[in-house]
């Protein structure tokens, strides 16, 4: 099976004809081929890009809301044939799929097609003399460019606030995980999309993600992804005076009090720990748990996660799945190699897991929980992105906050207690863009998105969202 790059409304092919392989990390066999685009492709979705800008930029608020609505119609009723199609990708259990990646994305297109509805500017009067409104015009053409992990559901969070603020969009899905976004050029095609409004170019995040953000008409670029990637991208960027969000890794903290409500904190923690394989930037990786209850906690958490079905993505009761590549594999088995050499016992999971027939050759690894690491260890300040979490006790607060903020990392942290004091105390000097209180990946799309230090710039969602893809220009009219 072939992917196409969706330039200018039209299911093309690379312009070199070259094709790279995808990998279906459920077997570790080549299932399709994605085109192995470059600046050519790249420069053909601008054009394409540039000329559909004045009408669609035009077109008027009605009409880009009825569009974006039919796409998120469109998704909902192909679901299954969605949810399928991200699970053979990247390996993640169906469940997952069908219930947190395709209807999110869903909800992308119909959150922003709404937003713009509402979304208003400033006006600023200066008594008896001028009045100055601010507009919030469209950039042009923009660049958005995702990683793997959470492919449609993050491929969308940023196209469908670029489109619903009237901007043209050349866009780049994770070579890793290519079949959602070609599947979305389809909707897209069906729902009337305009020709030349949406491009998205599939290939080498090198080549063809490079060619993006290189390219002089590109005037922005959303980037989610790693953080080493992320400065290259800020160095291309920033001499050439782009708007750039880069949401970027993580290494989050959950802090464990010993007043939690301990069944809820047990819970969510095995669900934060592992979702996705640990695959979310959101996943806490670091748990830290009051001296008092740490025995209780780690005890009861080893318990579940040995509980946790890896398995057959397509099974519904799997619980987790493949990783979404053996480099990524490898990656994750070699940080638990480096947690042992540490010093780190490994209380469970951390073992390849070899399934049967057609799936013996799946990148299957048990969860696992690490403890006795000190935080100043590689194993805890670099982000692994895989279902491995270690524990560590503290006996103050003080302490809870001085090693939750040691990381270079700034994204999400979470706090379990019944003590709405400590829980705002603490809240304020976490040094993390999101913070969840008794609760986790708890999401309202109106919200800001995004991390402090290495975990990015900018903020995405809701209004930040609008405000990101649109340029203010202040207009004063002074009274005669
Ligand atoms: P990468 O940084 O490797 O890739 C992200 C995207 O950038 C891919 O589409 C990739 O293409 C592309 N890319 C790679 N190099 C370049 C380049 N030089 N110029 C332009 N584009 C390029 O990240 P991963 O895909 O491995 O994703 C995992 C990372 O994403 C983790 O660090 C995770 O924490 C982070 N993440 C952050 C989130 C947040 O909101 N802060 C949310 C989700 C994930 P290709 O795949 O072809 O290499």
């Amino acid at each position: 099976m072939h992917i196409h790059n969706y330039i200018n409304g039209h299911l093309t092919p690379a312009q070199s004809g070259n094709y790279l392989d995808n990998y279906d990390p459920s077997t570790g066999n080549v299932y399709s081929h994605i085109p192995d685009s470059d600046a050519a492709d790249v420069q053909a979705a601008v054009e394409a890009a540039e000329k559909a800008f004045p009408a669609w930029s035009t077109c008027g608020l009605q009409e880009r809301y009825r569009i974006l609505h039919r796409i998120a119609d469109l998704i909902q009723e192909q679901v299954e044939e969605l949810a399928q199609a991200e699970s053979r990708d990247s390996g993640k259990a169906i469940s997952t799929s069908r219930t947190v990646d395709i209807p999110r994305a869903q909800a992308n297109f119909r959150f922003f097609a709404t937003a713009i509805l509402h979304f208003s500017s400033e006006s600023h009067h200066i008594e008896g003399q001028a009045i100055n409104f601010t507009l919030r015009q469209p950039i042009g053409v923009v660049g958005c460019i995702s990683p793997w992990n959470l492919p449609l559901y993050l491929f969308t969070w940023k196209i469908a606030p670029a489109l619903a603020a009237g901007n043209c969009v050349v866009a780049k899905p994770s070579e890793l995980t290519p079949m959602t976004a070609f599947l979305l050029s389809k909707i897209c095609m069906e729902a009337g999309l305009p020709a030349g409004v949406l491009n998205i170019v599939h290939g080498l995040g090198p080549k063809a993600g490079q060619a993006i953000v290189e390219h002089p008409k590109i005037k922005a670029i959303s980037f989610t992804g790693g953080t080493a990637t992320g400065r290259i991208l800020a160095r291309t960027a920033a001499p050439m005076f782009k708007k750039l969000s880069l949401e970027l890794g993580g290494k989050n903290p959950n802090l464990i009090f010993a007043d939690c409500n301990f069944e809820e904190a047990v819970s969510t923690t095995v669900r934060s720990s592992f979702a996705n394989n640990g695959q979310i930037c959101l996943c806490g990786s670091r748990v830290y748990i009051e001296r008092p209850l740490y025995e209780k906690f780690r005890n009861e958490l080893v318990r579940r996660v040995r509980q946790l079905k890896v398995g057959d993505p397509f099974n519904d009761d799997t619980n987790m799945g493949a990783l979404v590549s053996k480099q990524h594999k490898e990656k994750v088995m070699g940080y638990l190699s480096l947690a042992k050499e540490e010093g780190g016992a490994i209380l469970c999971g951390g073992e390849s897991v070899e399934l049967p027939g057609g799936l013996s050759g799946g990148y299957y690894l048990s969860p696992a929980v690490v403890e006795g690491l000190p935080n100043t260890c590689r194993t805890n300040q670099e982000e692994i992105f895989g279902p491995v979490v270690t524990l560590q006790p503290f006996d103050t607060e003080e302490e809870a906050i001085a090693m939750a903020n040691g990381v270079e990392y700034g994204l999400a942290s979470t706090i379990w207690t019944q003590d709405i004091s400590r829980a705002s105390r603490v809240a304020e000097r976490i040094q993390a863009g999101i913070v969840w209180v008794n609760c986790w990946l708890l999401r309202d799309l109106r919200t800001p998105f995004g991390g402090v230090k290495n975990s990015g710039v900018g903020r995405e969602g809701g209004t930040e969202a609008l405000r990101f893809f649109t340029e203010a220009k202040n207009v004063c009219i002074k009274y005669s």
